[in-house]
């Protein structure tokens, strides 16, 4: 694709709000949480989102962890022009949602295109097949082509699915299964979550799957939770979703709550007006905007705090020592009614298998990147 206008970035503007801003005081644990960038409405690689993406990049240059950014965006001249500008791309990986639906009427043909020039730029550009819809995109010949490109473009694809009512994300058995299959025989590494595949480039430990004894406890009391240490696990007398996704990648073990009072991805912690949130797979900071593909699956206009409102999810990693202060307000979940819990009957603590689909990790079922 040929470069075409300059580029040109409302950089200044952007990096006037500190909490956009790297500080260089802030603690080491910061630094290694999975961060993904402008992952809510508003897809980070669209005209209106690619300025506050590429900033947010340049911010992260010093993090030692994976930073996610998933897209559907179709080739856009100028957006891959200011792309070139990010210097450090080395922690970045792309999860390209390749789904042959046509969200936001880009064609199959131009989405590969797009994956191929953000593999000249991100070298850690994978396949993503999310979502997969019964009776829309799960036929053999389709899955077959996913694989297809990935293999002639990206050598990675992760499996992905459609949330259900309870935001599991679910991905009818026999589909994953082909799925795996038609990649093994392509010669295609496959992962069934994100963060199995950004360990995997990154030679590290899955931080969804690899568990062990707690650490970072200093980090958790800084962040306003209040936990016992059980059998090496964390657990918390109330919580949500979001406190085990978030707390399971601080802590890299089992956590566990008592009352699960939301299965929002939303944070309890004491941080005022100022919202956080953790997928299962990553510490999210992001602006949600008005503007995006509008897809007709589109979960996050079901949202109550996103729809399609300018809303800011997080910040610099490094700087959530700053907005959490052990006086600071908790966020009121009452007025969030929309979120389903699930009834576990026997069950008197809530752990990530209860809220989300358990995936087997294949981190390790490769050889690592430098052997490969
Ligand atoms: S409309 Fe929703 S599902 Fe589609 S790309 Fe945007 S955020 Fe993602």
């Amino acid at each position: 694709m040929p470069a075409s206008s300059p580029v040109f970035l409302d950089t200044p503007k952007l990096l006037d709000d500190p909490l956009m801003r790297h500080d260089p005081a802030g603690p080491t644990w910061s630094q290694t949480l999975p961060v993904s960038v402008n992952d809510t409405y508003g897809d980070p690689f669209i005209p209106e989102q690619v300025d506050n993406t590429i900033v947010k990049l340049r911010e992260l240059r010093w993090h030692r962890a994976p930073i996610a950014i998933f897209t559907k965006a179709g080739p856009d001249a100028a957006v891959l022009d200011k792309l070139r500008s990010v210097a450090d791309v080395s922690q970045v990986v792309v999860f390209y949602s390749l789904t042959a639906l046509d969200e936001g009427g880009i064609s199959f043909d131009d989405r590969v295109v797009m994956i191929r020039e953000l593999r000249q730029i991100f070298p850690n550009t994978l396949v993503f097949t999310r979502p997969i819809i019964r009776g829309l995109n799960d036929d053999p010949k389709t899955l077959q082509k996913f694989v297809d490109v990935a293999a002639e473009h990206t050598g990675l694809l992760v499996l992905g699915g459609l949330h259900d009512p309870y935001k599991k994300k679910k991905i009818q058995r026999p589909v994953e299964e082909l799925l795996v299959e038609y990649c093994d025989a392509a010669g295609v590494k496959c992962f069934h979550k994100t963060s199995c595949a950004g360990a995997y480039i990154h030679g590290m430990e899955c931080w969804v799957h690899d568990l062990s004894a707690p650490r970072n406890l200093d980090a958790v009391s800084a962040m306003g939770y209040e936990f016992d240490i059980i059998d090496d696990s964390l657990v918390l007398q109330q919580g949500t979703t979001g406190d085990i996704n978030f707390l399971r990648m601080l802590c890299r073990s089992d956590v566990y709550i008592e009352e699960l009072k939301s299965n929002y991805n939303l944070l309890t912690v004491p941080a005022g007006d100022h919202k956080l949130e953790a997928t299962s797979s990553w510490f999210a900071w992001s602006e949600n905007i008005e503007t995006c593909l509008d897809c007709s699956y589109c979960i996050i206009k079901q949202i109550e705090y996103l729809k399609k409102m300018r809303v800011r999810i997080g910040v610099h990693p490094t700087r959530l020592p700053s907005v959490v202060s052990q006086h600071g307000r908790r966020i009121d979940l009452s007025q969030f009614r929309k979120t389903k819990l699930r009834d576990n009957p026997g069950e008197s603590r809530h752990v990530y298998e209860h809220v989300r689909v358990a995936k087997p990790c294949f981190t390790h079922r490769y050889p690592s990147p430098e052997q490969a």
